[in-house]
């Protein structure tokens, strides 16, 4: 038997005062959820139109400090839509990193766009500028403003960095480099809100910053996304395409364009609005877990991953590296057979069939960080 697994279980179940099943990250709901669901219920504005929708808008701008956001169905869609303003086309390569959801490189596949990998920081697990730059110096060219790509001659128009388990990656340099090679940069923040660089909020930085309310996120609408901007023609072109397109005219809805049916249901929006109230509340403890992980995994020597400094970590996932891969094996199996739900990490997207043919360029961390890293429980302690 493993130790260190022994230890853990006593420890998690002591955190979480519970005998019970533990996973990674589950809601809590215990301010004004059921007031303002009844609401939207009882208004008869439970779909895409309703007072919520603006107000959980609104609350974003301000907590975040973007100065506009519109909000949608999913993550998923937002970074759809995102893509789409930053003007991804069909036949267009997006640079993006292969430690990350899924979701990431399906919207760009929705375009019919590729995703190209580059490797990860080893302590951000997000977009390692260093490795961006070596990549466009030697393998890309800048022709008439736009980059393309040497091998395959197709224009590389965005670069998605992911902010990893909530730890934001080096942003500030990856938007550098970015606009050196006209290339927009469109933030997957899905798992980081309440996460900040420099005293500024995740998904700020690049031209378009995407998060998520999945049920599993820091705080949830049932399911729910939103885009954030500071360019108000993005704004309006996302809000447009997230809601058919429809325009009205001489009492008559018409539609201009192919558009999605992408708006955030008032009803979500209530659960959103209810749930953001408490986010000083959910970031607070998250900070205390993960002070009193780190305390625990330093004492038995495995490494924690810490915010770095002048950042501020939502502590999503709480993550911790192995270095011996059986020991990493054996407390995963240990963890999972007592009910307490560990999990390495996605594998990574180069090695999903839709994406394997895809290139990728020098990823030894992201290689080595999947066969090490293992996320913990992480749910807010109620
Ligand atoms: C959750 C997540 C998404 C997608 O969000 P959904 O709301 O589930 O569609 C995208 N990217 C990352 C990194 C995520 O963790």
């Amino acid at each position: 038997m493993n130790t260190a697994s022994k230890r853990y279980i006593e420890f998690v179940r002591s955190l979480y005062s519970t005998k019970g099943r533990i996973g990674l990250h589950e809601p809590v709901f215990f301010g004004n959820e059921k007031k303002y669901l009844s609401d939207a219920i009882d208004s008869t504005f439970v779909s895409s139109v309703g007072p919520y929708v603006e107000k959980f808008e609104e609350m974003i701008c301000n907590y975040t400090g973007s100065p506009y956001a519109v909000a949608t169905t999913n993550g998923t869609s937002a970074l759809h839509i995102s893509l789409i303003c930053a003007g991804v086309e069909e036949g267009d390569e997006v640079i993006t990193q292969p430690l990350s959801f899924v979701a990431t490189c399906n919207a760009i596949a929705y375009l019919n766009a590729s995703p190209i990998f580059v490797d990860i920081d080893k302590d951000t697990l997000g977009l390692c500028p260093k490795n961006l730059k070596q990549f466009l110096n030697q393998e890309t060219y800048v022709k008439n403003s736009i980059c393309y790509n040497k091998k395959t001659k197709k224009a590389v128009k965005a670069c998605v960095p992911m902010h990893t388990f909530g730890h934001i990656c080096r942003i500030k340099e990856i938007v550098e480099i970015c606009k050196e090679f006209n290339i927009e940069v469109i933030e997957d923040a899905a798992e980081s809100l309440g996460s900040q660089l420099d005293g500024r909020h995740a998904g700020t930085f690049g031209s378009l910053g995407i998060i998520s309310f999945n049920g599993n996120k820091i705080v949830t609408c049932g399911g729910g996304g939103i885009i954030l901007t500071n360019n108000e023609d993005h704004a309006k072109r996302a809000k447009d395409l997230s809601t058919t397109s429809r325009k009205i005219s001489d009492f008559q809805y018409f539609h201009s364009e192919v558009g999605f049916n992408y708006r955030l249901p008032n009803i979500n929006a209530a659960l959103g609005c209810a749930q953001l109230e408490q986010i000083g509340l959910f970031l607070n403890s998250k900070r205390k877990l993960a002070n009193d992980y780190q305390e625990f995994f330093s004492e038995i020597g495995i490494e924690f991953l810490q915010e770095r400094a002048n950042s501020k970590s939502n502590y999503w996932l709480n993550t911790i590296f192995f270095t011996d891969e059986k020991e990493r094996m054996d407390f995963l199996s240990y963890t999972n057979e007592n009910m307490i739900e560990t999990r390495g990490a996605w594998v990574l997207l180069n090695k999903l069939d839709p994406y394997k043919a895809c290139q990728t360029y020098e990823i030894s961390n992201a290689e080595s960080i999947s066969k090490s890293l293992v996320n913990i429980p992480s749910s807010v302690i109620t």
